[in-house]
């Protein structure tokens, strides 16, 4: 059995993935070392990443918030019970045909008050994406639809850059609904319309539409527009300091970004209990003049197409993060430390991996070398992903066993389980680096990242792999660009434990709103 666990610790870890998977997903698992199924060179055996035991990243009741319509009835749902205070930051929403009615009611009511001007609706296909079959209108004559769609107002008054619309595309990684668990990602996409906003024009799809899957086929596309640049894509890094020459505080609109991101994955409930999935979600937020930002849609399958050196920037290291955040670099190091263990103590190593001994190196990311292609996103890799903690945990556990803890390998183990926080001063040097425009940021706006890390995550050995977590663990306040916003205080663990408490995390996040508001 000894044997047999030492082969399976030094087996790379081999990965197979479907023919769809965004070219990038392959790059980044090579990046990391891990190796790719051949059919011709390796037997079924050989495959060691998908296994029964493995994580996926989908919750099947994620659906609940990924689908227009059935975001739409869940926030309305969260509203009626906890009140619309809190749930005001999606633009009002008729499913229709359903919804007929209560939409002509409204849609009169407005023409009929005197000295208000008429909205403008939105009219969007519940399940189809990338902008297609949108249609923008302000006279209940144009109003066509031949699906389910729903009838959202229409944001007229949204924050322009150089007369551009623009919206966010935000990175929200859930690793666990039970206890909840959520991450949002520091960097991101500003995506651009290409051309200028202009409400005289509503069939304009350039104007009002920012889905890179249209802008890329309009004429100003590869044009260099002023002030926004060649293309149609910002990184988050670039707006903030654009916000912040500007006197905006960044800082602000980004908290009340994470409550949207909280308040709408609350929207879910009940909460998945599934303990072998997470999912990596794209919020789409869009935010108007006064600097509210409004919540568009959730996508349960972000794109991870590379039109653009910016998306490949963001989307790579996006989804090295993602791999770290699900531990593999902890238990990459583990298995390290086993061999090593292993080694130190003069047992026969059947399948040598090349000998090195984790004492020395401990694994790291390998460098990027390649530019990924464009192919439509998929599961399969994030999913294989997940699987090898398990396996690699299942094994690592029980050859743990064999060996006493008092060995220089167990120290470096415990060391492994430590935070990866970085230094103060590399975090600062981080973040003095220019924006690729030349904007020097203001000193203050240098001293900050958008997201402080919950000073409650008083992080301490016993942060560890979850694999090995039991009840007294904390999550990790940051993994890379990710940040933990849930959960944001002791209360708010608490309430996440044993069932979760939406009543009493509402009221944690109403505290926190009160204390938000200038
Ligand atoms: P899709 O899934 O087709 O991308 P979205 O809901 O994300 O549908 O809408 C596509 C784009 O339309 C958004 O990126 C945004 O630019 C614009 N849009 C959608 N809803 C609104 C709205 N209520 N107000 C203003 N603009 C909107």
């Amino acid at each position: 059995a000894g044997d047999y666990n030492t082969r399976e610790i030094l087996r790379p870890l081999v990965f197979r993935l479907h023919e769809n998977v965004p070219e990038i997903v392959r790059e980044v698992l090579l990046e990391r070392g891990w190796t790719e199924f051949d059919k011709k060179e390796q037997d079924d055996a050989d495959w060691n990443l998908v296994k029964p035991w493995q994580r996926l990243n989908h919750y099947p009741e994620a659906v609940r918030i990924t689908r227009k319509d059935y975001l739409a009835r869940h926030l309305k749902r969260m509203k009626g019970a906890y009140g619309s205070a809190l749930y005001e930051f999606s633009p009002v929403a008729f499913i229709m045909p359903n919804d007929y009615v209560k939409f002509i009611a409204e849609y009169s009511k407005e023409r009929q008050s005197l000295g208000r001007r008429p909205s403008y609706w939105i009219c969007k296909p519940v399940d189809l994406s990338r902008g297609r079959g949108i249609l923008i209108f302000r006279d209940i004559k144009d109003l066509v639809y031949d699906c389910t769609v729903i009838v959202q107002k229409y944001i007229s008054n949204p924050l322009l850059i150089s007369g551009y619309k623009m919206d966010l595309r935000l990175y929200v990684c859930v690793t666990s609904f039970c206890p909840l668990t959520i991450y949002t990602y520091e960097e991101g996409l500003v995506r651009f319309a290409t051309e200028k906003f202009d409400l005289s024009s509503l069939d304009n799809v350039y104007a009002h539409l920012t889905n890179t899957s249209i802008n890329k086929y309009g004429a100003s596309y590869k044009k260099y527009k002023e002030g926004i640049g060649c293309g149609c894509k910002w990184t988050f890094s670039k707006f903030r300091s654009y916000l912040r020459i500007f006197g905006v505080d960044d800082v602000v609109l980004w908290q009340k970004i994470n409550n949207i991101v909280i308040l709408t994955l609350l929207a879910l409930n009940p909460l998945p209990v599934a303990s072998n999935c997470f999912e990596l979600f794209g919020f789409d937020i869009l935010i108007d003049d006064k600097f509210k930002p409004w919540l568009l849609e959730v996508n349960y399958s972000p794109a991870l197409c590379l039109d653009c050196s910016i998306d490949d920037t963001v989307k790579r290291k996006l989804l090295h993060d993602v791999v770290e955040l699900l531990n593999y670099k902890q238990i990459d190091a583990f298995r390290q430390n086993q061999v090593a263990g292993i080694k130190a103590d003069g047992r026969r190593v059947p399948w040598s991996t090349g000998g090195k001994s984790a004492t020395k190196e401990t694994p790291g990311l390998l460098t990027c070398q390649k530019v990924a292609k464009c192919a439509s996103a998929s599961s399969a890799a994030l999913q294989a992903a997940r699987g090898s903690i398990c396996k690699v945990a299942t094994l690592t556990k029980k050859t743990a066993r064999v060996y006493p803890r008092k060995t220089l390998t167990s120290q470096l183990r415990e060391k492994m389980n430590m935070p990866k926080i970085p230094p103060p001063a590399k975090a600062e040097a981080k973040n003095k680096q220019l924006p690729e425009d030349g904007y020097s940021p203001p000193k203050s706006a240098q001293l900050s990242r958008w997201l402080p890390s919950p000073d409650f995550c008083n992080y301490n050995l016993t942060a560890r792999p979850y694999f090995l977590s039991d009840n007294d663990q904390r999550p990790i306040p940051r993994v890379g660009n990710f940040v933990l916003v849930f959960p944001f205080n002791e209360a708010a663990l608490q309430a996440s434990r044993n069932g979760t408490d939406i009543k009493s995390i509402i009221k944690e996040i109403s505290k926190l709103v009160s204390k938000q508001l200038p």
